[in-house]
Formats: C-alpha cells, sequence, structure tokens
C-alpha cells in the first residue's frame, strides 16, 4: 500500500497537471496538494486504476476529479465520466467541486439523485452531460429507462463507496461496475476498507494503486484535546466566544511576559486573510500567515507573536510548518484537517517546552468520521466541548469591566479626570453613580454590552414538516399570500424561480453546500415565478450571506435577502442582533477618548479589553 511520505513538499505543478488547472487552485487558495491528491494524481493521469482509503476532508473529491476533467474531451458530448456517491448531498456537493475545478472547460456536469423529479434530469442527459454525478439507484434508473447511455464511459468513480454499501447500494453499484465498458478508469474512495469493498476492487478494477493516509501516533500528552460540533456558518461566533472565555492574551501573573497565544488552523490562503480580518474587527489582534507571505513578512509576524503584538495567528498547514513558538497555548483546528498526520502536526504546535497546551477541534456534521479517525490516531478520547453559552460571555464581559475599573484607578490620568468627574457633578448636581455609568457607555460607543441571549432552537423534527420534494408548486403565492413563519425561523428571498427552472433540491442543494446550512436549517420553501421563498433560521449569520454573495442556481446569482413581504415574514434577527458596530449620531466625547486603559472601541467582543496592553497591537 503507498503512504504518502513527504506530503506537503510536493507542489500541484509537480503533479502533471496543465499550467491552467495549477492556475485555478492557486486562485482557489490552495497551497499544496493534501497527501491523497499528491498520489492519486499522478496515478490517474497516467490512466491507472486507484483505490483510496480517504474521508471527507481529505481533499478526496479533488483528487479524483482534477485528473479526470482534465482528460474529458469537451467536444465530445457522451457521457465520459460517471462519479457514484450515497446521497444526493454528496451528489450535489460533487457536482458543485467538479464545476468549479472545470471552469472555463465548457464541461457539462449533471447530478441525478434519487427524491427528485425525473423531468430536469432527463432534459439535462437528453442535451449530453459529459460528468454525470449520482446516486447509484437513480443511475440505474436512467440506465433502464435509456436515458444514460454509458457505453462511451472512460471513467467511474465510488466515492464514499462503504457508505454506498451501507446504505443498501451493494447490488446498484456491483451492476453499474459490470454494466460499463469493461476498459474504463475506476477510482474507488472509501473511508473504510471492508472486505465486501476489498473484493469488488479486486473483481473489477485493474491493477489499482491503493493509497491509504498514514497513521501514526501524537506522541502529546501535554495537550489536552476537545472538539465542538459546529454548523460551518456557525465557527466564527463559535471562535469568538472561546476566544472571550478562554485566557488567551491573558498574562497568569504580572511581570510574566505576555500571556498564551492561539494559532488557528484554516484550508485556504484566503480564508486566513479573511478570518484574520474578521477577528480584527471583532476587536481581536490577530493576523494571517499563508505560503504567499515573503520571507521577511512572514518573520515579522511571527516576531509580533512572540512579543506579545498579537495574540491569534491564522495559518494554513503549510504556512505553520516548523512554528516554534513557546507562547503558544491554544492550538483551533477551525477547518478540520486534511488528514490525521496534519492533526498531528497542528496541535504540536502547543504544548512546547514543557508547558501544557490546549487543542480545539471544529467538526460539522459531516466530518464526523474524521473526527473519529483523528481520535484513533491520537490514542485517547477528544473531550468534546460545547459552544460557551451567553451567560459564560456575558459574565467574563463583566469581570473584564470590573479589572478595567481597577486598573485605570492605576493611571497616571486618573486624578486628572477624577477632579474633571467632580467638578462635572457638582454643577450638574448628578450622582457619581450616574456619571460612573455615563463614562462607561462612552466606552462601549452604541455597541450593547451584553450578548443577547441565543434565540430559541429553530428546528423542527423532520416529520412535523411536509416533504419538500413532494410539495405542489405555489406558483404566485410566492409573491400574494401572508407567509407566517415558524418559530425561531424567518423568510428570506433568493432571485430565482419557476422560470429559472429550478426545484426545492436545488435551492437547498446550494444554499447548503455554499452556506454550510444544514437540512434542519430548511423550513418551507415556496417557488415564486421569478423568485422563491424559503424560511431560515431568523438568526441567519452574517458569514451565510458572505458565504452565498456569489452562489448561483441555474446560473442565476440567487442575491439572498431578508423578505420583505409581509411582516410575518420579515426575520426578526436582522432587525437588531447583527448590527454592526455603527457610530452613534450624538456628539458627545467622541474626540476626547482616553487612550489607554480599558476603553476600547469598534468590534462585538464587548467594549472592555481582556487587557489594556492590547492597546499597543494592530487592532488599535
Ligand atoms: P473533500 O475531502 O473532497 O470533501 O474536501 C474537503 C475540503 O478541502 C473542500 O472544501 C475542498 O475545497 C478543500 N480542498 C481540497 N483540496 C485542497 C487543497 N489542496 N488545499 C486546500 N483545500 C483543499
Amino acid at each position: 500500500m503507498t503512504e504518502p511520505s513527504d506530503a506537503g513538499t510536493t507542489t500541484f505543478a509537480d503533479l502533471g497537471l496543465t499550467d491552467s488547472t495549477v492556475e485555478l487552485l492557486s486562485g482557489l487558495g490552495y497551497e499544496s496538494p493534501t497527501p491523497i491528491q499528491a498520489l492519486a494524481v499522478p496515478a490517474l493521469l497516467q490512466g491507472r486504476d486507484v483505490v483510496g482509503l480517504a474521508q471527507t476532508g481529505t481533499g478526496k473529491t479533488a483528487a479524483f476529479a482534477l485528473p479526470i476533467l482534465e482528460k474529458i474531451d469537451p467536444s465530445r458530448s457522451q457521457t465520459q465520466a460517471l462519479v457514484l456517491a450515497p446521497t444526493r448531498e454528496l451528489a450535489l456537493q460533487v457536482c458543485e467541486a467538479m464545476t468549479t475545478y472545470a471552469k472555463g472547460r465548457g464541461l457539462r456536469i449533471l447530478p441525478v439523485y434519487g427524491g427528485a423529479s425525473y423531468g430536469a434530469q432527463l432534459s439535462g442527459l437528453s442535451r449530453g452531460a459529459h460528468v454525470v454525478v449520482g446516486t447509484p439507484g437513480r443511475v440505474i434508473d436512467h440506465l433502464e429507462r435509456k436515458s444514460l447511455d454509458v457505453s462511451s464511459l472512460e471513467h467511474l468513480v465510488l466515492d464514499e463507496a462503504d457508505e454506498m454499501l451501507a446504505m443498501g447500494f451493494a447490488e446498484d453499484v456491483e451492476r453499474i461496475l459490470a454494466d460499463t465498458p469493461e476498459y474504463k478508469q475506476v477510482a474507488l474512495f472509501s473511508a473504510t476498507m471492508p472486505p465486501q469493498i476489498r473484493s469488488l476492487a479486486k473483481r473489477y478494477l485493474h491493477d489499482p494503486l491503493d493509497i491509504a493516509t498514514k497513521a501514526s501516533r501524537t506522541t502529546t500528552t501535554t495537550v489536552r484535546q476537545r472538539w465542538i460540533p459546529v454548523a460551518h456558518h456557525g465557527k466564527i461566533d463559535a471562535l469568538t466566544r472561546i476566544l472571550e472565555v478562554e485566557p488567551v492574551g491573558e498574562k497568569t501573573q504580572e511581570g510574566a511576559g505576555p500571556g498564551g497565544a492561539m494559532i488557528v488552523f484554516v484550508r485556504t490562503k484566503q480564508a486566513t486573510e479573511e478570518l484574520a480580518d474578521k477577528l480584527r474587527s471583532r476587536g481581536f489582534s490577530a493576523a494571517a500567515i499563508n505560503g504567499d507571505l515573503v520571507q521577511a513578512q512572514r518573520e515579522r509576524t511571527v516576531s509580533a507573536l512572540k512579543s506579545g503584538a498579537i495574540d491569534i495567528l491564522v495559518a494554513t498547514d503549510v504556512a505553520a510548518r516548523g512554528l516554534d513558538v513557546d507562547r503558544i497555548s491554544y492550538v483551533v483546528n477551525y477547518d478540520i484537517p486534511h488528514d490525521t498526520e496534519a492533526y498531528v502536526h497542528r496541535i504540536g504546535r502547543t504544548g512546547r517546552a514543557g508547558r501544557s497546551g490546549e487543542a480545539i477541534l471544529f467538526v460539522t456534521p459531516r466530518e464526523r468520521r474524521m473526527l473519529s479517525a483523528i481520535e484513533r490516531v491520537s490514542g485517547r478520547p477528544i473531550e468534546e466541548m460545547g459552544v460557551p453559552s451567553v451567560e459564560e460571555v456575558n459574565a467574563r464581559r463583566a469581570g473584564r469591566f470590573a479589572q478595567a475599573i481597577t486598573s485605570s484607578m492605576g493611571s497616571p490620568q486618573f486624578h486628572v479626570f477624577r477632579s474633571l468627574v467632580e467638578e462635572y457633578a457638582q454643577e450638574n448636581d448628578v450622582a457619581m453613580l450616574d456619571v460612573a455609568a455615563a463614562l462607561a457607555v462612552m466606552g462601549v460607543d452604541d455597541r450593547e454590552f451584553f450578548l443577547r441571549p441565543d434565540p430559541p432552537q429553530s428546528k423542527r423534527s423532520r416529520e412535523e414538516r411536509p416533504d419538500r420534494g413532494e410539495r405542489p408548486d405555489r406558483g404566485d403565492r410566492a409573491d400574494r399570500a401572508p407567509r407566517p413563519t415558524s418559530e425561531g425561523m424567518a423568510a428570506y428571498r433568493i432571485a430565482v424561480g419557476k422560470r429559472h427552472k429550478i426545484g426545492p433540491s436545488s435551492v437547498v442543494g446550494a444554499l447548503a453546500n455554499e452556506g454550510g446550512l444544514r437540512r434542519a436549517d430548511f423550513g418551507r420553501i415556496t417557488i415564486g415565478m421569478t423568485h422563491t421563498i424559503v424560511e431560515l433560521p431568523a438568526d441567519l449569520p452574517d458569514a451565510v450571506f458572505e458565504a452565498l454573495a456569489n452562489t448561483r442556481i441555474s446560473g442565476r446569482l440567487i442575491d439572498l435577502k431578508p423578505d420583505d413581504g409581509p411582516p410575518q415574514g420579515r426575520p426578526a434577527g436582522k432587525q437588531g442582533g447583527y448590527k454592526k458596530g455603527g457610530k452613534p449620531s450624538g456628539g458627545g466625547y467622541k474626540g476626547n477618548k482616553p487612550s489607554g486603559g480599558g476603553y476600547k472601541g469598534g468590534g462585538d467582543a464587548g467594549g472592555f479589553d481582556r487587557k489594556p496592553r492590547h492597546s499597543k497591537g494592530p487592532r488599535d
């Protein structure tokens, strides 16, 4: 079995991909191939069959999609590649990824899955799809109806093969393997390798290259490892709350030098910049490092981390290689690593020089299997933790407020302000307590000091909810009828409708895949002629809007916005909860804001800084 040895030193250009693909990947922010890509891409480009032991999150989709897409001839309209996936979510996800990787090549990539009407699939197939991505049952249906012709098939991919078998598709998968041309190239990916899959591979694949990611044990015992179940769109809020309650940047004792720092791992170069920006705008001292930084910049950022000028470094795996900074006490795996090796490497950035460290792993529902793999490698269970509650965050804010008062009393400016306050209180006959509260308000501008309570759980059980796929089309009722929304849900509008030949599944598929929403986040979907109203959680974070800013369905930008139709349909969350640090209109003391001491303008992280020391950091 082949195991990646020097993963990370290989570049995409080394794999034999065309220059335009290499350029496209760089545009996507992929710095280097993941271990499975480093091995599978060259083998598939050479025409070999491949059996890959790989979980979700390892980059396996690109591992098969990139070489296969390069081999497809756009001028031939026959179906040249077929990808089988266990669920329609995965089929849509693979389809979307392949569409991204095939950008500008003029290839038609069509999803076909069960539970959706045949209409769009039949017309897509009759136009000729170069690549079909489907669930096994529906693929068999199309083969039987002769709507799918696989006589020219050259590439077949079985994605999450173990899952397909577990879902009862064994017979369908075997039939497809048997009824397609014998000399097609086959790539089989599976998170586990039960004997049934080994036997399939033996019977239908030709001398496949066997690839597995090496599972080495961690040696780190000084690092406490925890994980948090989180939806993709909830990551930024979860991280912000962690930063508020955990002692990042806080000194353990006076004169002890800068307190502990955090390194946050994300997958792409763009994500490092975006996340560092978001953290800075929320009041944290963060900087990004990625493979694009020249050495001098990298050194400056690392020394800012060492000195305590910044507390949070947002990094890709490549950029963090070899990073050795003793004060890193937290590693946050914001995006799950591509393999267990990378996890071991990441958490090794903390717990250095005999210190203890903390590792926190964000896990979205689809990444649970990677969590189990990591647990196996780490040799001990990883503790589950929850996102810190509103109460915990607010208690910490109140505590920091009290600390800020105490430390401001030691400031050289203290007596100057004390006389001014005394003068003011006497002249205006105002109680000292009121003056003190007014001064505190000045410190937070118009931002709310306490976090608001979390909205009530919006999830209704699936049984309660009408089946979206079966619901009769309501036509233009989307424009007319009042839309009472379910508890915790609100109506949102997207600019695609019946005219654009969409169905509920394409709406769910696009919003779920690109916005990181879960199926449970969806309520009613009402498709109108030119637009669609979709019920989603009322407190939809800004990150979801950002993630969906360029999303298209049927080629049209969806332009997701709160539906401002009937009053009941207005999302409560957008009426106030997510206000972003706007300035108050009144005048007052803005120009004279004290520069030292616990006052912080800007940011959502509560008005009173965790420590006055931050005034020298980049967030000022
Ligand atoms: P997969 O394992 O195919 O589900 O991929 C997991 C995620 O990793 C997807 O969001 C991909 O966009 C991303 N990804 C795949 N390859 C790379 C790479 N070489 N560098 C960074 N991200 C990648």
